[in-house]
């Protein structure tokens, strides 16, 4: 289901698709305060989206919410269209922004799956200090592919932040300030590593694997 703001709400859990990944039923699955990780193009959106209609949990996607300001014709989104066009970064205090409204909604309450945010130690903090103590969170899993890879797959997609150049800049911001994030949640204990190359349902069954073990 998808709302006016570009997020998307799954009330009632799937279970079939997380059956037919694994054969694990989403009881079984242990942390409901997700966040994914990985390079531009590791498939990301594809995934949390599948993930999060299994299990019955809000997807807190901040490109999908930046790019419905941008249809929207908000003035955030004026403002952010020419930085996304360019494969930068939208600032901070924007994006944290909008995490921190989307979190505050009763559905985020018992879970949500972050994807695309945080990209900066700036906003890994900050969302520390959303969650605070009493929501940390649980799992983070970092969404692995190879350079080559993320390209092609990029370049295939065609969406309109996806010129060549757009995608350089971004695979570039990726390793300057969001894949230091993977030791930063490392350090704590919460990351796992999941294989993202293959086909949509091979890798959702890995998500979902590492997510009941
Ligand atoms: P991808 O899946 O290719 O990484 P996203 O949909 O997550 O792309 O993001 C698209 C663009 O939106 C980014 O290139 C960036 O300009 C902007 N953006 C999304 N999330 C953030 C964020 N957390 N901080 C800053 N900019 C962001």
């Amino acid at each position: 289901m998808q709302t006016a703001r570009g997020v998307t709400r799954h009330p009632t859990p799937d279970h079939g698709i997380t059956d037919r990944a694994s054969g694990i039923g989403h009881r079984a699955l242990m942390g409901r305060r997700l966040l994914m990780l990985g390079p531009p193009g590791a498939g990301k959106g594809t995934q949390a989206e599948m993930l999060c209609r299994a299990i019955g949990i809000p997807h807190v996607s901040t490109g999908m919410m930046l790019r419905d300001h941008v249809e929207r014709g908000t003035d955030l989104g004026a403002r952010a269209k020419e930085i996304m066009d360019a494969g930068d970064l939208v600032p901070d205090d924007i994006v944290i922004a909008m995490v921190e409204e989307r979190l505050s909604a009763e559905d985020a309450v018992c879970g949500f799956l972050l994807d695309g945010f945080p990209r900066t130690r700036a906003q890994a903090e900050a969302l520390d200090h959303v969650l605070g103590s009493d929501r940390p969170l649980e799992v983070v899993i970092n969404l692995m592919a190879p350079e080559e890879e993320v390209l092609q797959r990029i370049l295939a997609r065609g969406r309109s932040d996806d010129t060549e150049e757009a995608v350089r800049t971004r695979i570039a911001v990726y390793g300057e300030q969001t894949a230091p994030l993977i030791e930063f949640y490392e350090a704590r204990g919460l990351l796992t590593q999941v294989d993202g190359v293959g086909g949509i349902d091979a890798v959702l069954a890995r998500v979902v694997a590492v997510l009941a073990a």
